[in-house]
């Protein structure tokens, strides 16, 4: 990242350097309700560089959701190690996390809602207030810190969230579906703000999603899941920096989306209980 590229007020710090992500034979499962053992993650070995924008797809089931709660620290693998710059994972601001469905704090204004993943940290008022302020201003919602959730639209929320993810200048961003229940012009502007936050800020990005469009065009590199374990990893090599208009007239395109749409197929049809779009709606 170039100097030039940052923006007035960021904070040039250590954490904000994308971190790398190691799997080395990790398992999990968890009790049912008959009290048996299910097994969400499979001996699953991956190694993710530093700065990678990593998307995972599958089947609802497989195990995708799983693979972000490992990595923040606050579920525990059963067998293997996790290693996050060579340490093991631990919660914190370090790790930024945005859902679908938003988890704001209600009775907290927009500038509360993004201040609140800096408390604790030992920032004066003034400063946590100054940070807060320049990441509104970088995912477009200068003008809306004393606005309440309940007055914000789908789009404007996961604003909310997506800055409260990166003001801590995270070095992991975990992304779980989050925008899977915007409509699909929102969507599309999301995608290319998280493209050019992404590429400001540069954390090590895993993104679940159910879509293989939003996948090609975010990622550097699609991971596709079925039973817990990693069936496919594949490149994408497209250019950046990718805006959501011409990643699709791209050659390459075409050939990878069939590709991935072709895996997806074949895995729902070999199991239709595990609906590709179950909780999407
Ligand atoms: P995905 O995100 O791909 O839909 P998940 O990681 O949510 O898949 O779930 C993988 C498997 O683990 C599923 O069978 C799910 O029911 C099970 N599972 C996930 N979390 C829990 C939990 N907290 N308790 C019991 N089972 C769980």
């Amino acid at each position: 990242m170039s100097p030039s590229s940052r923006q007035p007020g960021e904070d040039v710090s250590a954490a904000s350097r994308g971190k790398s992500i190691r799997f080395m034979g990790v398992s999990k499962g968890f009790a049912n309700s008959n009290g048996a053992r299910t097994s969400a993650i499979r001996n699953v070995d991956l190694s993710i560089a530093e700065q990678q924008f990593v998307a995972i797809i599958g089947p609802s089931g497989c195990g995708k959701s799983t693979l972000l709660r490992l990595v923040d620290g606050l579920v525990a693998p059963d067998g293997g190690d996790i290693l996050i710059d060579g340490q093991p994972p631990r919660p914190g601001p370090a790790t930024g996390m945005v859902f679908q469905n938003f988890r704001l704090i209600p009775w907290r204004s927009v500038a509360g809602n993004v201040g609140f993943a800096l408390e604790g940290l030992g920032l004066d008022k003034s400063a946590l207030s100054a940070r807060v302020a320049a990441q509104l201003e970088q995912v477009g919602l200068a003008g809306w810190a004393h606005h309440y959730p309940a007055q914000l639209s789908g789009g404007m929320r996961q604003r909310v969230a997506l800055a409260r993810a990166l003001v801590g200048r995270p070095g992991l961003l975990l992304m779980d579906e989050p925008f899977a229940s915007l409509d699909a012009q929102t969507r599309e502007l999301m995608q290319d703000d998280l493209l050019a936050l992404w590429e400001r800020q540069r954390p090590t990005v895993l993104f679940v999603t159910h879509s293989v469009d939003e996948a090609l065009l975010l990622a550097d590199r699609v991971i596709v899941m079925g039973g817990g374990r990693v069936l496919e990893d594949i490149t994408i090599s497209l250019p950046r920096p990718r805006r959501s208009t011409d990643a699709r007239r791209t050659a390459d395109y075409g050939p990878l989306r069939e590709h991935l749409w072709s895996l997806i197929k074949q895995l729902v049809l070999s199991d239709p209980a595990s609906a590709f779009f179950g909780r999407q709606g």
